[in-house]
C-alpha cells in the first residue's frame, strides 16, 4: 500500500472510532454527552495534529538528521521519509564537501595560474600560481577589477579586442607568461596562466650559443676561404708564400676543431641524460700528468710548482681531469713568460681543496661574474692568440656542478688570479 492511502486509510479509521465512540456514549449517557465527549476527543486529536506540526516546524528551522523528532500515526511515516531525505542531503553534501576540497588543493598544487572572474573581469577567487604569476592577493584583491591588478598594456589590449580564442604572450614582472581568457558558464571567464620565463630564457641562451658558434666558426672558415681563393687564382705562387698559407690554414682548421670539441663537451655534459660516471679517481697521478702537459705548454717559459696532500675523490675522471686542465691551461695562457703558476691539492674539514695561483695578467672585478658562460673573454685577441675557445671556464662550471663543487675566483688585475675549487666533503675516499 502507497504511503499516501495508509495516511488516508489510517486517518479516516481513527475519525470513524470517534464517530462510532461520540454514538455509543450518546446512547448510554444521552446526546448531549455523548456530543461532549465526541469533541473533547475531536480536539485532543486536532492538538496532537498541532503539537506534531510544531515539532515539525521547529526541526526545519535547524534540519539535522540526528534531531529528527518522532512521531506518532501518520506522522511516524512522515518524519521516516524526512528522515531518508535529510540523510540523503547530508550524504551528497558531505561528498560535495570533499569533492570541493579536493578540487581546491588540485587547483593549489597547479603550476598554472587559474583566476576565475565574473563578465565585467571582477575577482572571485584565484590559485596561489595566479597569485604569484600575476603578484594578485586572493585575500586583498577579491571583488576588485582584473585590469586594475594587472596593468600592462598588452593585457588590455588583449581584454579591449575580446580575442580570447587565441593566448596572450605576456611580459609582466619580471616573467613571462602565457594567458588565456575562457569564458565559461553564461557570466564567468577564467584566466589561466603559465609561465614560460624559464623556456624563453633556455630558448635564448640556445639562439645565442648558436649565434656565438656560427661567428666564432665563421672567421675561421673565412680565412681558409680566402688562401683557397688565392691557391686557385694564382696557381703559380711562390712556395714559401703557399706553405705559410698552409700553415695558417692549418692552424685555422686546428681552431675550428677545438671548438667543435669544446661544443660537443659542453652539451655531453648539459644532456640530462648523461649520467656522471662515478669512480675513484686516482688524484696523485693525474696531477702529475696535468703537471706534465703544463710543463710541456709553457715549454720553459714559466716556473710551475706542484703540492699534492689531498685524497683520492670518486666522481668521472675524465671530466674533472677536463675542468682541472682547463684551470691550468689558462694560467699558463694568461703569465706572461717568467710568471710563476702553483697548483695545489690539499684537504681541509669542508672537502678536498685544488687550486692554481698565477702571477699572470689578472681580471678585473667586473668580469669575474661572468667568466663561466659561454664564449665570455675579458680580452678577446689574447684568448685567440693563445689558442682559447671562449668555452673552457663553461666546461669547467658544469663539471663541478654535476660534481656539486664550487669554482671560486680570487684575483687582481696585474697582480695575478687564483682559481679554487672547493669539492664536497662526501666526496673524498678515506685513507
Ligand atoms: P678562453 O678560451 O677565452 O680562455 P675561458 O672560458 O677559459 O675562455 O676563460 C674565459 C676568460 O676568462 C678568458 O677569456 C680570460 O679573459 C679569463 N681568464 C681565465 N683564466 C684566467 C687567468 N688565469 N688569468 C687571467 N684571465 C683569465
Amino acid at each position: 500500500m502507497s504511503p499516501r492511502v495508509v495516511f488516508w486509510v489510517s486517518s479516516s479509521i481513527r475519525a470513524l472510532l470517534i464517530v462510532i465512540a461520540t454514538g455509543i456514549a450518546a446512547y448510554l449517557w444521552g446526546a448531549v454527552t455523548g456530543l461532549l465527549l465526541g469533541f473533547i476527543a475531536m480536539s485532543g486529536l486536532v492538538l496532537l495534529q498541532l503539537f506534531y506540526l510544531q515539532r515539525l516546524a521547529d526541526w526545519l528551522d535547524n534540519p539535522t538528521s540526528s534531531r529528527l523528532p518522532d512521531g506518532w500515526g501518520a506522522w511516524t511515516d512522515i518524519f521516516s521519509r524526512l528522515y531518508k531525505s535529510r540523510r540523503g542531503d547530508e550524504k551528497n553534501q558531505a561528498e560535495l564537501t570533499e569533492w570541493l576540497a579536493r578540487f581546491r588543493q588540485a587547483m593549489t598544487l597547479l603550476p598554472d595560474g587559474v583566476v576565475i572572474m565574473d563578465d565585467v573581469l571582477f575577482l572571485e577567487w584565484c590559485n596561489p600560481a595566479a597569485e604569484s604569476h600575476l603578484g594578485l592577493s586572493l585575500a586583498k584583491d577579491k571583488g576588485m577589477r582584473v585590469t586594475n591588478l594587472v596593468r600592462t598594456p598588452e593585457f588590455m589590449d588583449y581584454i579591449i579586442l575580446g580575442r580570447y580564442e587565441t593566448p596572450l604572450t605576456l611580459s609582466f614582472r619580471d616573467r613571462k607568461l602565457i594567458a588565456h581568457i575562457i569564458p565559461f558558464e553564461n557570466r564567468r571567464q577564467i584566466l589561466v596562466t603559465h609561465d614560460i620565463t624559464e623556456s624563453e630564457r633556455i630558448d635564448m641562451m640556445r639562439r645565442d650559443f648558436i649565434a656565438n658558434a656560427s661567428h666564432e666558426l665563421r672567421t675561421p672558415l673565412t680565412v681558409i676561404n680566402g688562401f683557397l681563393e688565392i691557391a686557385s687564382l694564382q696557381p703559380d705562387l711562390d712556395i714559401t708564400i703557399r706553405h705559410s698559407h698552409l700553415k695558417l690554414m692549418t692552424e685555422q682548421g686546428e681552431r675550428m676543431q677545438r671548438l667543435v670539441e669544446d661544443m660537443l663537451t659542453l652539451t655531453r655534459l648539459e644532456s640530462m641524460d648523461h649520467l656522471l660516471r662515478v669512480e675513484t679517481v686516482d688524484m696523485r697521478g693525474l696531477l702529475e700528468q696535468i703537471f706534465q702537459e703544463a710543463e710541456a705548454l709553457s715549454a720553459g717559459r714559466h716556473q710551475i710548482t706542484l703540492e699534492i696532500d689531498g685524497p683520492d675523490i670518486r666522481g668521472s675522471k675524465d671530466e674533472i681531469r677536463s675542468a682541472l686542465t682547463n684551470l691550468v691551461t689558462n694560467a699558463i695562457r694568461y703569465t706572461p713568460e717568467e710568471g710563476k703558476i702553483h697548483i695545489s691539492w690539499i684537504n681541509t674539514p669542508q672537502g678536498a681543496k685544488f687550486s692554481v695561483t698565477d702571477n699572470g695578467i689578472g681580471i678585473s672585478p667586473e668580469h669575474i661574474s661572468r667568466l663561466t658562460e659561454r664564449f665570455y673573454r675579458v680580452d678577446k685577441s689574447r684568448s685567440r692568440e693563445t689558442q682559447g675557445t671562449g668555452l673552457g671556464l663553461a666546461i669547467v662550471k658544469h663539471v663541478l656542478l654535476r660534481h656539486k663543487a664550487q669554482l671560486l675566483i680570487d684575483s687582481t688585475p696585474g697582480v695575478g688570479s687564483k682559481f679554487t675549487v672547493q669539492f664536497p666533503a662526501n666526496i673524498a675516499i678515506e685513507e
